[in-house]
């Protein structure tokens, strides 16, 4: 029952699902500017470096972690969008040479979920009358439009959730007295991590206290250690 409920989830489950997949992306991307961020001006500033190098330091992070979030994720979404295209010429191909093949394939992905082998035949023959690339490339190769890759915009939103991220403690930095740059910085910066990891648990459907715990644990570990080596080039 489970698996044919699957195989037929209706379009609104598809684009809750999709949906998510951005919102997660967006809060790693945030989580990541915040947390390195902090750490980074946590890390000067522990060194006492003057408010002119530790605005420095906090822009050329926001700057250089946008574009690697960026370069990162239009490579690797790139790389799955080619190998999606491939996929879809295969099955284009095999299409035009051997349908009868193409109909017995699709008819035994729907025999494995759940329907009899004469339904499995008629439900087959009807969908690839109607789009056969698209029901092979939603079924047997599971793209569909809402999966399908999108290097651009999955680089743009990363680096601009990277950015937005990065801003908070950096605005941070500008708006507190040098001598309280670290303090402010860790203090603003757990805030706005558990405030994330809330929303992204309440979001997903889960309880928020673990998620939020895990995140200020990892938050509290990274800039305990720049400060310990920020402090370590304290002359
Ligand atoms: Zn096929």
């Amino acid at each position: 029952m489970d698996v044919s409920d699957k195989g037929i989830s209706g379009s609104d489950e598809v684009h809750a699902a999709a949906r998510m997949g951005w919102l997660r992306a967006s809060v790693l991307g945030a989580n990541d500017g915040i947390l390195s961020t902090s750490s980074l001006i946590i890390g000067v500033a522990s060194a006492h470096t003057a408010q002119a190098g530790i605005l420095l330091a906090g822009i050329s992070s926001l700057i250089a972690g946008a574009m690697s979030m960026a370069a990162g994720e239009y490579v690797s979404v790139s790389s799955q969008a080619d190998s999606e295209k491939a996929d879809l010429t295969r099955e284009k191909k095999e299409l035009g040479s051997s349908w009868d093949s193409e109909v017995s394939e699709l008819a035994g992905i729907y025999r494995q979920r759940g329907l009899d082998d004469l339904l499995a035949h008629q439900v087959a023959v009807a969908l690839m009358k109607h789009d056969a690339l698209g029901v092979h490339a939603r079924d047997e190769l599971g793209i569909s439009d809402v999966t399908a890759a999108r290097p651009i915009q999955a680089a743009l939103a990363s680096a601009c959730a990277f950015a937005l991220g990065a801003i908070l403690p950096l605005l941070t930095a500008v708006l507190s007295p040098l001598r309280l740059v670290s303090w402010s910085v860790s203090i603003v910066s757990l805030i706005c991590l558990a405030i994330l990891g809330t929303v992204g648990a309440l979001a997903g459907g889960t309880a928020p206290w673990r998620p939020a715990l895990r995140v200020i644990f990892w938050g509290v570990m990274a800039m305990l250690v720049t400060s310990v080596i920020g402090n370590v080039f304290n002359k």
